[in-house]
C-alpha cells in the first residue's frame, strides 16, 4: 500500500465549494484502489489564513505543504473592494500565492483548454469554428518575469507619483520551460506554437533565441513563433490550429483566461503547477466572489486539479483518465452547472450534485 500525504489548501470564495467535490472524488479513487491511501491534511491558505491568523501564508500552512507529497489548492482572492481590508503584503496573491509558487520553484504551469466536438455547445464560438473540438496545452511559465520582478513605487522630484515593476528572466529559466514544452510537444501533435511579443520586448528576443537553440534538440517539433495579440485573435478565431502554446508568465495568465472564455467557462481550467521537486494543482480561475457561497459554481477545474495530480505527481494515469471520462459523461447526460447552461435548459446541476453525477459515472468505470 503506498500513501500519498496531500496538502489541502481550499483557501477563498468557492475555494471550499469546489475543494469539498475534489476531495469526494479523491475517497473515491481511494476506496477503489487497495494499493493506495491518500492521506489528505487541510491548512489554511489565501485570505480566509490572514484573518484566522494575520498572515495568507501562515508558517502551519507552510509546514503542511512542507511535508506533504504534492498540494491541491482551491482558489485565493477576494473582491476589489474586500482586498482593501487586508494590507498590502498580505494580499493573497502577494502574500500566498506568489510565495507558494516561489517556495517550490513552480516553473511549469500546464492549462488544458480541452472541449470535445460533443461539447462544443458549451462554447461562445461557432461550431464551424470548433469542428472536431478545441485541444490545446497551454504552457506557462510561472515563476519569473513581470509578476516576480522587483516593484517600486514613490514620488519623483517634480512631485508625481511613478510606479516601476521589472520584468526579468535568466536563460536558464527560459530553457527550463520551453524543454518542458518541446517535450509536451513530441508526445502531441509535435508542433508548438511560441508566443512572444520580440517586436517591442527583449525579453522575447532572448526567449526567441532560446527556443532557436533548443529546437536544435528536437528537430521533429515543427515551432510555429506568433505575436502574443495576435495569438489572442486567433484563439477566437482559429483555435484548433493550436496543439501545444508555450509562453512567459503574464502572456499566459491572460491567454489561459480567454482560454476559458472560448470553451464558454472559467469553471472548465484546471491546472497543474509542476516544480522539480514539488508539484501543486489549482484551477486556473480565481475565487469567484460573485457566484461565493451559492452552491452553484463549476467543480470541474477543480476535480480537473485532482486527475492532473493523480497523473502528474502520482503516475496514476487510468484512475485519471477515468476521471475525465466521467466528467465528460455527466456533461454528456445533458446536466450542467449554471454556468455553463443556456437559458431555459433542464438538468441544471448544483456543485455538490455535480460531484455526486461524477461518482455514479466513475464506479460504472473498470479500473
Ligand atoms: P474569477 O476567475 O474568480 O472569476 C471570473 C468570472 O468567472 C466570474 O464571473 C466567476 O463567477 C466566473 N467563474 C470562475 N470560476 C468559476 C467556476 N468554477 N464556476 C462558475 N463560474 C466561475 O476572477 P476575478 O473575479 O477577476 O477574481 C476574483 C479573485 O480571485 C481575485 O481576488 C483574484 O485576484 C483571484 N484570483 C485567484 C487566482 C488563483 O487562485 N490562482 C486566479 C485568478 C484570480
Amino acid at each position: 500500500m503506498t500513501t500519498y500525504n496531500i496538502a489541502i489548501l481550499a483557501g477563498d470564495g468557492i475555494g471550499p465549494e469546489v475543494m469539498k467535490e475534489a476531495v469526494k472524488i479523491m475517497a473515491l479513487v481511494d476506496k477503489r484502489n487497495e494499493n493506495i491511501n491518500f492521506e489528505l491534511n487541510t491548512a489554511l491558505f489565501g485570505a480566509t489564513a490572514y484573518f484566522a491568523t494575520g498572515k495568507s501564508f501562515p508558517e502551519e500552512t507552510k509546514t503542511v505543504c512542507d511535508n506533504a507529497d504534492t498540494i491541491l489548492k482551491g482558489t485565493i482572492g477576494l473582491s476589489h473592494e474586500d482586498s482593501k481590508k487586508i494590507p498590502l503584503d498580505e494580499q493573497p496573491e502577494r502574500g500566498a500565492l506568489l510565495p507558494l509558487r516561489r517556495r517550490y520553484n513552480t516553473y511549469a504551469n500546464f492549462r488544458p483548454i480541452y472541449l470535445p466536438k460533443s461539447l462544443s455547445h458549451f462554447s461562445p464560438l461557432k461550431g464551424s469554428i470548433i469542428g472536431d473540438g478545441i485541444d490545446i496545452m497551454l504552457i506557462r511559465e510561472l515563476v519569473g518575469g513581470l509578476y516576480f520582478g522587483h516593484k517600486e513605487t514613490g514620488v519623483d522630484k517634480n512631485g508625481k507619483r511613478f510606479v516601476k515593476e521589472v520584468l526579468e528572466y535568466d536563460e536558464d529559466q527560459i530553457r527550463q520551460i520551453i524543454k518542458v514544452a518541446f517535450e509536451v510537444s513530441m508526445k502531441r501533435k509535435k508542433i508548438m506554437h511560441n508566443i512572444h511579443k520580440s517586436n517591442v520586448l527583449e525579453s522575447s528576443m532572448l526567449w526567441n533565441e532560446i527556443v532557436e537553440e533548443e529546437k536544435q534538440n528536437y528537430p521533429e517539433v515543427e515551432v510555429i513563433n506568433i505575436l502574443v495579440d495576435a495569438a489572442a485573435t486567433y484563439l477566437c478565431l482559429k483555435p484548433t490550429m493550436f496543439d501545444v502554446m508555450v509562453m512567459e508568465n503574464m502572456f499566459g495568465d491572460i491567454l489561459s483566461d480567454q482560454g476559458g472564455g472560448i470553451l464558454g467557462s472559467l469553471g472548465l481550467m484546471p491546472s497543474a503547477c509542476k516544480g522539480s521537486e514539488k508539484s501543486y494543482y489549482e484551477p486556473s480561475h480565481g475565487s469567484a466572489p460573485d457566484i461565493a457561497g451559492q452552491g452553484i459554481a463549476n467543480p470541474y477545474s477543480m476535480i480537473g486539479s485532482v486527475a492532473l495530480m493523480l497523473e502528474m505527481s502520482f503516475g496514476m494515469e487510468k484512475e485519471a483518465k477515468n476521471i475525465w471520462i466521467a466528467m465528460q459523461r455527466v456533461f454528456e447526460n445533458g446536466f450542467s452547472t449554471l454556468d455553463l447552461s443556456k437559458q431555459g435548459e433542464a438538468n441544471l446541476v448544483s456543485t455538490a450534485e455535480f460531484g455526486d453525477l461524477v461518482c455514479a459515472e466513475l464506479v460504472k468505470l473498470p479500473l
